[in-house]
């Protein structure tokens, strides 16, 4: 039997867009074929996600063109994000246990956080959100970057 394939999975918040997805996230700018999220979670400044815009659970169901060219996004927004926050090492995370869609967690990490040489908590227990208003100014500067970084790759 042939398993339909499909690229919106019901009760995914990456698909939806739903109330869940903005309680975690806020949409930075849309990159290739991926989006650019800023986490309400900030207990590492600048820590966000690289999300594919349709729905794969793995890394290896997805062509190698469009393998490459999420990865070039991921790259993209990791360059950016390392540069912003002046971070000694950008932490990657594809996990998925639980929200299967395709995504990259990417965490700036100093030599003074608490879990350095270790893995960043991917859902603390102990986090405060931050609002919209609290993230705008960050928003803004990243936006910036990567539209002009945007337009230098693309001359
Ligand atoms: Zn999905």
């Amino acid at each position: 039997m042939t398993v339909m394939k499909s690229r919106y999975r019901d009760g995914c918040f990456y698909c939806e867009h739903n109330q869940t997805q903005v309680e975690r996230m806020v949409p930075i700018i849309p990159l290739d074929v991926s989006t650019f999220y800023l986490n309400r979670d900030q207990t590492h400044p600048g820590r966000a996600i690289v999300a594919l815009d349709w729905h794969v659970d793995e890394l290896f169901e997805l062509t190698a063109p469009m393998r490459q060219a999420f990865i070039d996004d991921v790259a993209q927004a990791a360059a950016i994000l390392k540069e912003y926050t002046g971070a000694s090492k950008i932490n990657y995370g594809i996990y998925g246990d639980t929200v299967s869609h395709l995504h990259f967690h990417l965490v700036p990490k100093l030599p003074s956080d608490a879990d350095w040489d270790d893995a960043f908590v991917n859902n603390p227990s102990d986090v405060t959100p931050k609002s919209d208003a609290e993230l705008a100014p960050m928003i803004n500067d990243l936006r910036k970057l990567v539209d002009q970084n945007y337009e230098t790759l693309r001359n």
